[in-house]
């Protein structure tokens, strides 16, 4: 069985801390058939960290646990392929934006799919969508929200009383927060651009303004208007984009439709490395695809969610270690229960210890993740039951076998929900097939070198037993070589 093909059994309240009000809320979508999410995607300039990761992951499990409870889930998550950052490491590194964004926006979907994330329903790039941006921008000017100096365009947050409320931040405060590079132009150093007038060798669009270019912040209102509708029910993004970034996507959404822009905002917790923030910005990060290469795709999930998605976590060998023994201890109880498998019917009246720790489980589990998506203490039901299974599995009982069947389905339905166990991952074998093509060439070398020594009786070993791996070798004037038969 997939992820997407288990359902929930009991359907209580889910609560979701929403940031907008800063408490936990019941959680209600619009449509009761389906929950809209949008979720703030990445800036293509470079791969993806691990803090990224963590943002990308805490969506895909929101998503598949709504799914779990019954819901209809349209996602979209959008990239941003234009910005400052991507037009300068492409002026680095001596290629067009557009090439880099396009080659990152690959990388992106590879390392998601590598780490078992399901695509998003609509993955929108801000380069396909200017006519939308410029659109709502002009709404904004109509209304009187924007202004237009020298070719760009800024939003005027004095049009806007609510503004700061998301941030809880006070119009001082946003004074004195108010970017770096005070733009004397403006009329309220708070005031954002949304058009971005051409600069010479940039890349840039048409607009009734003249050539130029989109501001971040009305990329992903007009993205996320365009593909759910005015309101939609779940916001996501990393803790760094609730301000200015969701602050200014609720400014320009809410001014232009008069509706509320998102329902339930949800905030991902920063990523740590040695205490400290793991960010490009610091210099100091584990690049997604690197983590993977060194360990499993479940085991980079098990970490990921090991705490809950709005409290730090901290990345270190040790961490990773953990996560690394409890997913051995979860598939070898798994594998050791597989042999129950289906057998409901079979004759025991045992068990009955192990059928009460797995109600627990499937009850903390529920309420666990019905809490505002808490994954460490799901993770916590999870494994008190591995243990109670041990505990029955060692005084091997054949009478418990429909309770150990009962246990096997509960812990792999839970884990598929969380995307712990059988990953819908398709592995590349590429590092099997060059490790194999090393350890070959490592037999022929030995088996070269018990020749030279006339040592017959290893170099005949090894030549026989290759052959009855299907790997034939053939010597030949320059050496041995070795080819695959069937
Ligand atoms: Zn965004």
């Amino acid at each position: 069985m997939k992820w997407n093909e288990v359902r929930c059994p009991i359907i209580k309240k889910m609560k979701i801390y929403n940031s907008m009000n800063r408490q936990l809320e019941d959680f209600v979508p619009l449509n009761p058939e389906q929950v809209s999410i949008y979720s703030c995607g990445p800036t293509v300039y470079d791969y993806i960290h691990m803090g990224n990761a963590r943002t990308a992951l805490v969506t895909d499990i929101i998503r598949r646990y709504l799914v779990y409870r019954g819901y209809n889930v349209k996602l979209v998550q959008n990239l941003t392929d234009i910005d400052d950052k991507i037009i300068g490491r492409a002026a680095e590194l001596g290629v067009s934006a557009k090439q880099l964004a396009h080659q990152n926006g690959e990388a992106f979907f590879e390392d998601s799919q590598r780490l078992g994330i399901q695509p998003a329903d609509v993955a929108p790039k801000a380069t396909e969508h200017i006519p939308e941006m410029i659109s709502l921008i002009q709404t904004l000017l109509d209304k009187g929200a924007a202004y237009v100096i020298d070719g760009s365009v800024y939003y005027r947050v004095n049009q806007f009383a609510e503004y700061g409320k998301l941030s809880g931040r006070k119009p001082e405060d946003l004074l004195a927060g108010a970017r770096v590079e005070v733009d004397e132009r403006k009329e309220d150093p708070r005031d954002f651009d949304m058009w971005k007038a051409a600069k010479p060798g940039e890349p840039s669009w048409e607009s009734p303004w003249g050539r130029g270019r989109p501001g971040w912040h009305i990329e992903c209102s007009a993205m996320a208007m365009k593909h759910l509708g005015e309101t939609i029910d779940i916001h996501a993004g990393g803790e760094d984009l609730q301000f200015p970034h969701h602050e200014n996507e609720i400014a320009q959404s809410e001014l232009a439709t008069g509706c509320t822009f998102a329902r339930y905002w949800i905030h991902v917790a920063f990523l740590k490395i040695d205490g400290r923030r793991m960010g490009k910005s610091e210099q100091n990060f584990i690049l997604l695809r690197d983590a993977l290469d060194n360990y499993p795709t479940e085991v980079v999930r098990h970490f990921l969610i090991s705490a809950h998605y709005r409290h730090p976590l901290d990345y270190n060998q040790e961490s990773l270690a953990k996560s690394e023994g409890a997913l051995r201890r979860l598939n070898n109880c798994l594998d050791a229960l597989k042999k129950y498998d289906g057998q409901f019917e079979a004759n025991g009246t045992g068990g009955a210890a192990l059928q009460d720790a797995i109600q627990t489980m499937k009850s903390q589990f529920i309420t666990a993740m019905d809490t505002d998506f808490n994954t460490a203490q799901a993770l916590g039901a999870i494994f008190t039951l591995v243990s109670e299974v041990n505990r029955s599995l060692s005084v091997s009982d054949e009478a418990d076998a429909p309770a150990l069947a009962q246990a096997y389905q509960a812990l792999t339905e839970s884990c598929q929900v969380l995307g712990i166990y059988g990953a819908d991952v398709e592995r590349s074998d590429e590092g099997d097939v060059e490790q194999r093509d090393q350890l070959v060439n490592l037999l022929l070398e030995i088996r070269q070198d018990a020749r030279s020594r006339k040592d017959w009786d290893t170099s005949d070993k090894i030549r026989d037993r290759l052959k009855e791996l299907n790997i034939e070798i053939q010597d030949t004037r320059e050496g041995a070589t070795w080819k695959i038969v069937s």
